[in-house]
């Protein structure tokens, strides 16, 4: 089961009614943050989302809206009595921007900056066995990958995708005569040995089965390249700066999206859910153009801040 809670829906400043750019997974009593804009802390204590179990930071680009909530946050963590390392997560450039923001600021913990420069990321461990990976053979609890999006900035897209272990087959496992205190190493495919012989786990191991993808792309323009990305998500969260189809070249210009074009990628990507956020602060009343997201995609929701979603897996 995968929690995910929409922080803030606002995209550039933040405005009384919306927070800015910030999205919670939960997973496993462990939680990951993408991006952190002005007042994402506020934001968490208002929807209880908590950050002592916070381990992973991804950032999708150094733009302030996405980024200036990260010093205070960080700060807080550090007043809360915080030893354990954070990981940060980001486009080229991260490094010198985190290292900008914390100049000032005195940190009881390490901070692990990782700059995605090639679409992949390395194997990362969080304290309690969360595991991030970039290849879903080596069975961590979540396989994440990233995309160069196209925007003002260097920006990464995030997809992860919560991996499910296959059925454990009791009946085979009682046949072969496989004590049960065997059946938990098998289960997580190691294959064991009892009594000279070798059990392969594939012998008490089902099918593989669906696991849970979700995929955010936030802020680009529409490319070629997302919809195979988010392909089969179970909740695409997309940004929608402008609703009205009218705005198309301001968000040409500024290198954002429209309702519409967000709503196209939705399709072909052949997700189940689109999420719009990331709304432009002239946009004062976004499901005023919701049909034209809906016209395209129907199983469209507007984001709002505190919004939460459970994805749980299929059976
Ligand atoms: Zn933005
Ligand atoms: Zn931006």
């Amino acid at each position: 089961m995968l929690d995910i809670i929409l922080l803030g829906s606002g995209g550039g400043l933040p405005l009384p009614n919306r927070y800015l750019s910030s999205i919670v997974l939960g997973y496993k009593g462990r939680k990951i943050l993408i991006d952190c804009g002005e007042g994402t802390q506020v934001a968490m204590r208002e929807f209880h989302t908590g950050f002592k179990s916070l381990d992973i930071i991804c950032i999708t680009h150094i733009h302030g809206d996405h980024l200036f909530g990260l010093p205070g946050l960080l700060s807080t963590m550090g007043n809360s009595e915080r030893v354990d390392p954070i990981t940060i997560i980001g486009p080229p450039g991260i490094y010198d921007a985190v290292k900008g923001l914390t100049l000032t600021i005195y940190l009881p913990y390490h901070i692990n900056i990782i700059e995605v420069q090639k679409d992949t990321l390395e194997i990362i461990s969080t304290k309690n066995g969360l595991t991030l990976s970039t290849d879903l053979s080596k069975k961590g609890d979540i396989s994440v990958s990233t995309i160069r999006l196209d925007h003002s900035a260097d920006c990464i897209g995030y997809s992860f995708y919560i991996n499910r272990k296959p059925a454990f087959l009791k009946e085979n496992a009682i046949n072969l005569g496989i004590p049960q205190n065997l059946w938990g190493r098998l289960q997580y495919g190691e294959d064991v040995q009892y009594e000279g012989k070798l059990y392969n786990h594939k012998m008490v191991l089902g099918h593989q089965r669906p696991g849970i993808k979700v995929s955010i792309t936030t802020d680009t323009r529409p490319t070629e390249d997302i919809p195979e990305f988010i392909e089969n998500s179970d909740l695409f969260i997309c940004e929608g700066t402008y609703g009205d189809h009218q705005d198309q070249n301001k968000a040409i210009v500024n290198k954002h999206m429209t309702f519409e074009e967000a709503a196209v990628l939705a399709k072909k990507g052949n997700v189940d859910q689109l999420l719009l956020t990331h709304f432009s602060p002239a946009v004062d009343h976004p499901m005023d153009y919701i049909e034209n997201a809906k016209s395209i995609f129907e199983n469209t929701e507007l984001g709002h801040d505190g919004l939460k979603f459970t994805l749980k897996f299929k059976d």
